[in-house]
């Protein structure tokens, strides 16, 4: 299950037959009084966030995202628009096939299944698997950096969590 935030109709069907075909299943979400649908699509793969998505919405919409899902998230850019935090694959990608390789490369991707919630912005972020072997084995707390804030600060392993396995992956 992939998911496609869009904010023009038009560009949301093109993507949807492009992934359809492909093998994928979709669900679009058409601009912002469709964002509150996000937290019931259950198990997906990815989740991808169209270039015409306004930044401010694209934050709203990754945030409530990642507060119940760990799957990668794909941005789509704009020549010259620069990535938002939080975004594990940003591509300039305007041919259908350059579209879908990108799709397949951030679907292919395996997470860690470890996340802590950031103490400064309530973000979720993955902690790399070897990284936690060695702090849960130390029992020290240690510092690490939010990706999505870049701010630094101390976490004990008792504030790692198992992020929610993501069933069957497309
Ligand atoms: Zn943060």
């Amino acid at each position: 299950m992939v998911i496609c935030v869009s904010w023009v109709p038009e560009l949301a069907k093109t993507r949807e037959l492009l992934l359809r075909q492909a093998g994928y299943s979709v669900t679009s979400v058409l601009g912002r009084q469709e964002l509150s649908k996000l937290p019931e699509i259950p198990n997906a793969c990815l989740f991808i966030l169209a270039h015409s998505v306004p930044r401010e919405e694209k934050l709203e919409a990754l945030t409530r995202f990642r507060h119940n899902s760990i799957a990668p998230i794909l941005s789509l850019l704009r020549p010259h628009q620069s990535a938002l935090p939080g975004v594990d694959y940003a591509v300039e990608a305007f041919m259908p096939r350059e579209f879908l390789n990108a799709v397949a490369t951030a679907t292919s991707h395996r997470r860690t299944g470890w996340s802590v919630d950031c103490t400064n912005c309530n973000l979720i972020f993955d902690i790399r698997e070897d990284m936690v072997a060695f702090l849960v084995s130390d029992r020290q707390s240690t510092t690490l950096q939010c990706p999505h804030c870049r701010t630094t600060a101390d976490y004990e392993p008792r504030e790692f969590r198992r992020a929610p396995k993501t069933s069957k992956e497309q």
